[in-house]
């Protein structure tokens, strides 16, 4: 079974052109069982540089978001007319049959205020390049060039640390391929998920301005991340030649580099299909058996499965129930704050927990016989905590704790989730957790702090002065100001601002 990091087919299709490398029956029946499909935008071409030669670059001028956003759509009304399964979980892969993972390759169409995020997220959106090759909002992407180094021009805007963050909040894996060096670190160090470059190869045997230096690669290896090897002769080649004569090797070439690099955990597919040039030795993706047996001729059985599509799978898991990843990096003790709170109390009575993720404070509650409302905006969150126990004990609801409505309850517990509320639904979130708890119950978790890497690009923080008219309801138990240096849970250097809170409902 093979997972590919990139293919162009929608567009291709929404060209109305017959596909060269990706007929999905002969794709099928190769092995290929999806992947990421791409939502993009061209750059208008101009009657000057209409592409004579199919191979010639794509122009890399800048796109007009509502010019962007109609293309997409009409890219994504091109999906559903295939009628493939769209991938949600890791889970949803299976052999002998193709899944797509809708990803959009720069964010041209999205709102810059990212007001139509969401609504994407609900239509299957779950990985965004913030660039493609040309600026926007977002930021500066790499222009196509070689040799060249990637450190090419500034970093994201304040508009794509944004999206980054909002990102983070929804599970979508944000891909670093077509991002310069710059935006490049300004994403290993915003991300709380796995470092993911879908389509890009070794700048060291190609030196494309496309292609991930070695403290890049280094750094999606340490973040437990994955490149997909893009089969495009112009980021292989050493010469960066464009040429269809390159043989499939070449492909074998960077992944043996990657994998001795930084491990066979973390380099996979990312083939480019119908959006360059294809070594013609492959004949495209009926010729994905062929580059599989050279796989076989170097590595394990075991390897292989991790390079076809094991290691797609883990990550996109991972990221796309990022609280789970999270937790799971964090450990699985119950939060401090929960322990504080519950040592206050002399019964148990109901609790909920706002953003539960895997359920370590959950399953702490129910050991000590409380009842819980376990509330995430992940299926897979729901669908771990829901095997933790079963109602009346614990009831399980899959939402947004943002739109959310819960019972009057005696303890309110959001461990680090709600600086991830959006912003402006905040004080009418927090009103809500305060209405609902009654006389002597409890609220705790954690808020973010002001001086945090983190403010300005979309999550909520608050200074002290805000925290504690916050609180004005509650007589404080505990407020615990963190504010120093540090990592966040995937290993990047980080400045965390956090209040650690308990409060009692007066
Ligand atoms: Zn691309």
């Amino acid at each position: 079974m093979i997972v590919d990091g990139h293919n162009d087919l929608l567009l291709r299709l929404w060209r109305g052109e017959q596909p060269l490398d990706l007929d999905l029956e002969t794709a099928r029946a190769a092995g290929f069982a999806g992947g990421f499909f791409a939502l993009f935008a061209p750059s208008l071409p101009s009657a000057a540089d209409h592409p004579v030669d199919v191979y010639a670059l794509p122009p890399t001028g800048p796109i007009a978001r509502d010019e962007a956003a109609r293309i997409v759509d009409e890219q994504f009304g091109v999906l559903r007319d295939l009628g493939l399964p769209l991938a949600h979980s890791a889970s949803g892969f299976e052999a002998g049959q193709v899944t797509a993972i809708v990803h959009m390759e720069g964010a041209e169409a999205l709102a810059p205020d990212l007001s139509d995020l969401d609504d994407w997220y609900a239509r299957g959106l779950r990985s965004v390049g913030p660039v493609w090759s040309r600026p926007n909002d977002f930021g500066e992407g790499v222009p196509f060039a070689f040799p060249s180094s990637p450190d090419t021009g500034p970093g994201l805007t304040p508009t794509g640390k944004s999206l980054v963050h909002a990102c983070n909040r929804l599970g979508i894996l944000v891909d670093v391929s077509h991002l310069n060096e710059a935006g490049f670190w300004d994403i290993a160090s915003l991300a709380l998920a796995p470092l993911v470059a879908t389509h890009s190869n070794a700048h060291t045997l190609c030196p494309s301005s496309r292609n991930l230096t070695d403290a890049q690669l280094d750094a999606i290896g340490a973040s437990k991340g994955v490149v997909g090897i893009n089969f495009a002769p112009a980021f292989l080649r050493e010469d960066g030649a464009d040429d269809p004569e390159t043989p499939i090797a070449e492909i074998v070439r960077h992944v043996d580099y990657v994998a001795e690099r930084i491990g066979v955990d973390h380099v996979a597919l990312g083939s480019d299909l119908e959006g360059a040039t294809m070594p013609a030795g492959l004949g495209g993706a009926a010729g994905l058996p062929r580059l599989v047996e050279l796989l076989r001729a170097r590595y394990s059985d075991g390897d292989v499965a991790k390079i076809t599509h094991g290691n797609w799978l883990r990550v996109l898991e991972a990221t796309w129930s990022v609280w789970g990843l999270y937790f799971a990096v964090a450990g699985d003790d119950p939060r401090a704050t929960l322990l504080d709170a519950l040592a206050r109390f002399d019964t148990p009575g109901l609790a909920v927990d706002l953003g539960a993720g895997t359920g370590r404070d959950t399953a702490e509650l129910l050991r000590r016989g409380w009842r819980v409302i376990a509330i995430d905006r992940e299926q897979y969150a729901v669908d771990r905590l829901s095997a933790i126990a079963s109602p009346p004990q614990l009831e399980t609801r899959l939402a947004r704790f943002e739109d959310a409505e819960w019972p009057p309850s005696d303890l309110v517990n959001s461990s680090f989730a709600l600086p991830f509320c959006p912003p402006r639904e905040f004080p009418r979130l927090w009103e809500r957790i305060v209405d609902s708890l009654r006389r002597g119950g409890r609220f705790c978790g954690q808020l973010f702090g002001d001086h945090d890497d983190w403010a300005g690009s979309g999550v909520v923080v608050h200074t002290r002065d805000e925290v504690r008219e916050l609180l004005a309801p509650f007589e404080v138990e505990l407020l615990d100001e963190f504010d120093q240096d540090g990592k966040t849970a995937v290993g990047t250097r980080k400045h965390w601002h956090v209040y650690h809170l308990v409060a009692r409902k007066l």
